[in-house]
């Protein structure tokens, strides 16, 4: 699985929209059949909701904060995934 790279490159780039038909079905392929880049996405959705609920909020009072476990957290599953 060479290929990785450019999946999780696509991955963070790009939303599905600004890919094309093609681009779209090989990424799904490629995430079916890869473990490891599947944990890539699913660790990037996890830390754009986090990043979302971060930002959206408009009375901070409301606003939650993230525990210094979930930025640790967080941080490492950045950590792990650039190679
Ligand atoms: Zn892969």
């Amino acid at each position: 699985m060479s290929r990785c790279k450019d999946i999780t490159k696509q991955i963070s780039d790009l939303t599905e929209r600004e890919l094309s038909f093609w681009q779209r079905m090989d990424l799904r392929t490629h995430l079916i059949l890869c473990g490891m880049c599947r944990r890539f996405q699913a660790n990037l959705s996890t830390i754009r909701k986090f990043a979302n609920r971060e930002m959206s909020s408009e009375d901070p009072s409301e606003k939650p904060m993230l525990t210094l476990e979930e930025k640790t957290r967080i941080r490492d599953a950045i950590r792990r995934q650039s190679y």
